[in-house]
């Protein structure tokens, strides 16, 4: 007995002296308090956790309640969140630690509007979104998408309809089936090799390719930790040259792969900050990883050279044939802007503001896509993400950098460090 005090008091003095401040202390267990919360969040909300690959003794083991208890959650939430900020505004608080208690606390402020959600409580999109995502999300009239169908119009060659000749078009680019796997394969080297070029990643990193039907998305990445993705193809519809670029990008390098693996090796691995090790899907966090995914396609592939690799090596690959590229390349510019009309059509879904006739409107005739609806009704809000997510990330990362070769440097340290999106907006004078 008293052998055993000993060794405690002695584990207690170590523990003291290698954790000098009080507050480092809590934060540990407020960062642990956060995932607990978040797994248990994920026990009732099938989407919520994204990746989770920390310890196994934080996962819920408790039992499952037949009622949401979207009070009692809240109220944890709440509790933690006041811990968190009162950390953060400490004087005496280290500069890492209230970095720290900002980004958990920002990320619990989702995890209370997602509480609210699941239990059909629902905001407006806006609220959602912000609350969700971190930062408010533009809205665009009519007028603007009208503005940009006409350039498209201009664009599309051929005769007929628009969405006829658009039909024209990517049909002449859309990859067989039986080319498919051979021309992933080669366009998720590329971008692996363009990374691998300016980040130093882990040597065992690597990822599974998997080819599935019947999703509401088209491509997704489930991080599997220790530097593991397994990727996800929907081959529901056709697979366009240009889509298969950005999905080896997106879904690979330097996108969600890598961004999940530096966060582990920087943030969790070296420096044991267990809230990494938790990625729940409906947070800021999801803004970045959505805005990096979608723009890291333009760091591998800037300009021209996305243009040139779709044209001297991925269209031959698939056994295409390259005439009409030009006026593809133009279509898929003008079709990415288009894209913020998904924005509105959930706007009106999550807000019960549109028939679903101007639903289609807003996705078919502005936004160019007729598969929408299924994924707007689960993830809501979540599109903003991938437009205005991908805007906020190339502004801040522009506005870090000279020259597109000088972007992969803010890039790599957006990747691994635990940024809140408020804070890359333009700063006020
Ligand atoms: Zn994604």
């Amino acid at each position: 007995m008293r052998k055993s005090i000993f060794y405690m008091m002695v584990s207690v003095l170590f523990f003291a002296a290698c954790q000098p401040k009080e507050v480092k202390k809590s934060l540990n267990d407020l960062a642990i308090a956060y995932v607990r919360l978040g797994l248990e969040i994920g026990a009732y909300d099938p989407v919520f956790v994204d990746a989770y690959y920390g310890p196994d003794s934080l996962k819920f083991r408790g039992q499952v309640a037949d009622t949401f208890p979207h009070e009692a959650l809240r109220a944890r939430v709440s509790e933690l969140k006041a811990n968190l900020d009162a950390i953060a505004s400490e004087s005496t608080s280290p500069e890492e630690a209230v970095m720290r208690a900002n980004w958990i606390s920002s990320q619990l402020t989702a995890f209370d509007r997602r509480i609210r959600i699941v239990a059909e409580d629902y905001g407006t999109f806006d609220e959602e979104a912000e609350d969700l995502f971190g930062v408010k999300i533009p809205s665009y009239d009519s007028a603007h998408f009208i503005a940009l169908i006409d350039d498209l119009d201009k664009t599309l060659p051929g005769e007929g309809s628009l969405q006829e000749r658009e039909k024209a078009l990517t049909a002449r680019f859309a990859i067989p089936k039986e080319r498919m796997d051979t021309v992933f394969q080669v366009a998720i080297e590329a971008a692996r090799k363009i990374t691998q070029e300016r980040f130093d990643l882990p040597p065992e990193e690597t990822f599974t390719l998997e080819y599935v039907q019947d999703k509401t998305w088209s491509g997704y990445n489930w991080y599997q930790g220790g530097y593991k993705s397994l990727i996800q193809i929907n081959t529901d519809h056709p697979i366009l040259v240009d889509r298969v670029i950005d999905l080896a990008c997106h879904e690979g390098y330097p996108g969600h792969h890598v961004y999940n693996m530096m966060l582990e090796k920087n943030l969790y691995v070296d420096k044991g900050w267990v809230e990494i090790s938790l990625y729940p899907l409906f947070s800021p966090q999801s803004l970045i990883a959505e805005g990096s995914a979608n723009f890291g396609i333009d760091m591998a592939f800037p300009g021209e050279k996305f243009d040139e690799f779709a044209k001297e090596v991925l269209i031959p690959l698939a056994g295409l044939d390259t005439a009409g590229s030009g006026a593809y390349f133009k279509y898929i510019t003008i079709k990415e802007k288009l894209n913020y009309a998904r924005n509105e059509a959930a706007r009106g879904i999550v807000n019960g503001s549109m028939s679903q006739e101007e639903i289609n409107h807003w996705l078919e005739d502005y936004a160019l896509i007729t598969t929408s609806v299924p994924f707007i009704k689960k993830y809501r809000t979540y599109v903003v993400n991938y437009n205005y997510g991908k805007d906020l990330v190339k502004d801040y990362i522009e506005s870090q950098s000279e020259t597109t070769d000088d972007r992969w440097v803010p890039l790599g340290q957006l990747l691994s460090n635990p940024v809140i999106p408020k804070d890359m907006l333009p700063k006020k004078e």
